[in-house]
C-alpha cells in the first residue's frame, strides 16, 4: 500500500516547527540525519524515567530491567538485518566507529605491506580514512574503483580490479551519500568472495531505505548508524559473521569486554561484548529498537517506493532548470538523494537561499572529497528525502532553486561580464 506522508508527519513533532525565516519547514537533509518519531522519543524518555541503570553488572531491579531492554534491542536489531545470532550484532557508536573497529581489529590482523584494500571513489570519508590510517600502520595500499559516465560502476570494472589487484578487502557503500547510486551488494559480494576478498558494506545510506538481509547479501561485515534510520545519535550497528568476529581481537579495552584481568594481562570475554568496552549506549539502543519497529510498521518497501516517487519528481524538475547539473544517475538507479550544482552559484549560496524559503538542504563536499574531485567539483547541494517528505515540498525545493538561479546566477553573470570588460 502506498504510504501516506501526511499521516506519517503527525508522528514527528519536529516537523510542525517553522524555519528561522518563518516558512514552514521542508526538511530535505535526511541523508545527514533523519528526524525521530514520537515513539522513539518516548522509548528513550521512558527508560530514563522508569528503569534506567547501568547494564550487565548490577544485581538489582533497575539494572536487570535495563539489561533486559538493552539485550531485547539487540534481538530487534538481529531481526532487522536478518542475522543468524545475537553474537553477530555489536552496538557501536555509529558507522564511523564500526568501520574503525573493523579496520583495527580485522585489518590490523589480516593486512600487511603490499596488501590492497579496494574502495569505490564514491565512498564517504568514514570508509576511506580508516583504511588510509591502516595503510600508514601496515604498509597496505588503498585503491579506488572509478565511476562510469552514468554515475554507476560497471560489473566489468569491478571484476577487472578484483582480478588484477587481488584485494584482501573490498569495502563499499550500498548507496552513495552524494550520488544516491544503489550499488549491487549481493552481486559484488559474490564476485569479491570468488576473488578471495573479504567484504564490508557501508549501509549508512541503505539501511534507512531498504530492508537489509545480511544472509542474502552474504557480506562479511555490514555497518550503519541509528540516527539515519530515525533512531538516536551515538549508536550504530556492526554486523559481522560470527567466525570472523570471534577470531578478531577486541579493539577498545576496558570494562565489560573482559573475562578476567590480572596484573599481568587480561582475557577477553565472548561475542558480542568483546567489542563493547565501557558503558554501552543503553538508552540509544532502546531508542534504536523503537526506530526499527517504527520503520517496519510503516514498511521499508513502502518507504523506498515513496522516496522513489519524490526523487523522480525532484530529479526531473531540477534537470529542467537551466544551469542545474545533477550529480547522480537517473532515478531508477538511485535512492532518495538528488545532488546538484547550479552554474555560477556556490552550493553554500544555494543552501542559504533555500533556507530563507524554509527548505533545508546540505551544501559542501558531504564528506566525499575524492568523489567531488573526480567529478571536477568542489561542492554540491544535496536534497535527500525520507518517509515524511511530500510532493509539495519537492515543488517548494524546485521553486526555491529557480529563485536562486534568478537571484544569483543571472546577477553573477552580469557582474562577471562587467568585470571582464576593459
Ligand atoms: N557512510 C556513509 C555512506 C554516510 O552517509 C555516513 C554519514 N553521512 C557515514 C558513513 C558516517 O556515518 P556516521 O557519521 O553516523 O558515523
Amino acid at each position: 500500500m502506498p504510504l501516506d506522508p501526511l499521516s506519517i508527519r503527525a508522528d514527528f513533532p519536529i516537523l510542525k516547527r517553522q524555519s528561522s525565516s518563518g516558512a514552514p519547514l521542508a526538511f530535505l537533509d535526511n541523508a545527514a540525519s533523519a528526524q525521530r518519531p514520537q515513539v522513539v522519543i518516548d522509548a528513550i524518555s521512558d527508560c530514563y524515567q522508569r528503569y534506567y541503570a547501568n547494564v550487565h553488572r548490577g544485581i538489582h531491579t533497575l539494572s536487570e530491567e535495563s539489561t533486559a531492554a538493552y539485550e531485547a534491542a539487540r534481538e530487534t536489531t538481529r531481526q532487522f538485518v536478518g542475522a543468524r545470532s545475537q553474537s553477530e550484532i555489536v552496538f557501536a557508536a555509529g558507522t564511523t566507529a564500526a568501520i574503525n573497529t573493523v579496520a583495527h581489529s580485522w585489518g590490523g590482523n589480516h593486512l600487511s605491506a603490499g596488501d590492497v584494500v579496494l574502495l569505490t571513489i564514491a565512498e564517504h570519508h568514514a570508509n576511506i580514512v580508516p583504511w588510509h590510517q591502516l595503510a600508514e600502520r601496515t604498509g597496505c595500499r588503498v585503491e579506488f574503483l572509478p565511476l562510469g559516465e552514468d554515475f554507476t560502476i560497471d560489473d566489468a570494472v569491478v571484476q577487472d580490479k578484483l582480478q588484477t589487484l587481488q584485494p584482501k578487502l573490498f569495502s563499499f557503500a550500498s548507496s552513495s551519500n552524494v550520488l544516491g547510486t544503489n550499488f549491487p551488494v549481493a552481486r559484488w559480494t559474490s564476485m569479491a568472495h570468488a576473488a578471495g576478498a573479504t567484504v564490508l558494506v557501508d549501509a549508512a545510506q541503505g539501511a534507512p531505505h531498504q530492508a537489509i538481509d545480511v544472509q542474502q547479501w552474504d557480506a562479511d561485515f555490514v555497518v550503519f548508524s541509528g540516527h539515519k534510520i530515525c533512531g538516536p545519535t551515538g549508536i550504530g550497528v556492526l554486523y559481522g559473521k560470527e567466525a570472523l568476529l570471534d577470531a578478531m581481537p577486541p579493539f577498545l579495552g576496558g570494562g565489560g569486554m573482559i573475562d578476567r584481568v590480572t596484573t599481568e594481562g587480561f582475557s577477553p570475554t565472548g561475542l558480542p561484548e568483546k567489542f563493547e568496552a565501557g558503558t554501552p549506549p543503553i538508552t540509544e539502543a532502546i531508542g534504536l529498537a523503537a526506530a526499527m519497529r517504527y520503520l517496519q510498521s510503516v514498511g521499508l518497501e513502502a518507504i523506498e517506493a515513496h522516496e522513489h516517487l519524490l526523487c523522480q519528481a525532484a530529479d526531473t524538475a531540477l534537470r529542467n532548470i537551466e544551469g542545474v547539473e545533477i550529480l547522480g544517475p537517473t532515478p531508477d538507479k538511485k535512492g532518495g538523494i538528488v545532488s546538484f550544482t547550479l552554474d555560477g552559484v556556490h552550493a553554500h549560496d544555494i543552501a542559504q537561499w533555500l533556507d530563507t524559503r524554509g527548505v533545508a538542504v546540505r551544501a559542501g563536499h558531504h564528506c566525499a572529497m575524492p568523489l567531488h574531485e573526480s567529478l571536477g567539483k568542489s561542492a554540491s547541494a544535496r536534497a535527500s528525502f525520507y518517509l515524511y517528505n511530500t510532493l509539495e515540498e519537492v515543488d517548494r525545493l524546485v521553486e526555491a532553486v529557480k529563485e536562486t538561479r534568478d537571484k544569483f546566477a543571472r546577477g553573477g553573470r552580469r557582474r562577471r561580464r562587467r568585470s571582464q570588460s576593459p
